[in-house]
C-alpha cells in the first residue's frame, strides 16, 4: 500500500481544514433570519400596446428597464414585476440565488472532503508492524 509522505500529508491536512471551514460557513448561511424570495432577478423592457407609442419599434424604444423576478410556479414561467419601492424583493431574490449556489458548492465540497478524508486516513494507516516508525 502506497503511503503519503509526511510533507504531502501535512499539506493535505491544511487543505482539508480550510475546505472544512468554508463548508461550515456555507452551512451557516442558511441560518440567517433574512427572507429569501424564490426566483431569478432580472431586467426587462416592454411595449405598452398603444398604437401611437414609439415602443412599437421595439429594441431600445421600449419602456423600461423594469426590475422583475422570474419565477417558475404552477408549471409555468412567470414574472413578478417590482415597483420602485419594492426593491427589497430584488435583494431577497439575489439572496435566494446565492443560497442556491452555496447549496451546490456544499454538495461539491462534501464530495471533495470525503475523498480527502479517505486519502488522509489511508496515508495514516499502517498495514504491517514493520511499517511503524517511532516519532
Ligand atoms: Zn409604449
Amino acid at each position: 500500500m502506497k503511503k503519503l509522505s509526511p510533507q504531502h500529508l501535512s499539506q493535505k491536512r491544511q487543505e482539508f481544514s480550510s475546505k472544512l471551514q468554508l463548508l461550515k460557513r456555507l452551512y451557516q448561511g442558511v441560518c440567517s433570519d433574512e427572507f429569501l424570495f424564490h426566483g431569478q432577478p432580472g431586467t426587462v423592457y416592454r411595449k405598452c400596446g398603444k398604437p401611437q407609442c414609439k415602443c412599437r419599434e421595439g429594441g431600445d424604444k421600449r419602456h423600461g428597464p423594469y426590475q422583475i423576478i422570474r419565477v417558475f410556479r404552477d408549471k409555468k414561467n412567470t414574472q413578478v414585476t417590482l415597483k420602485p419601492d419594492e426593491m427589497h424583493f430584488l435583494e431577497m431574490a439575489k439572496r435566494y440565488q446565492r443560497q442556491v449556489k452555496d447549496r451546490k458548492r456544499i454538495v461539491e465540497l462534501q464530495k471533495e472532503l470525503l475523498s480527502m478524508f479517505d486519502e488522509i486516513m489511508k496515508g495514516r494507516t499502517l498495514w504491517d508492524k514493520k511499517d511503524y516508525k517511532e516519532r
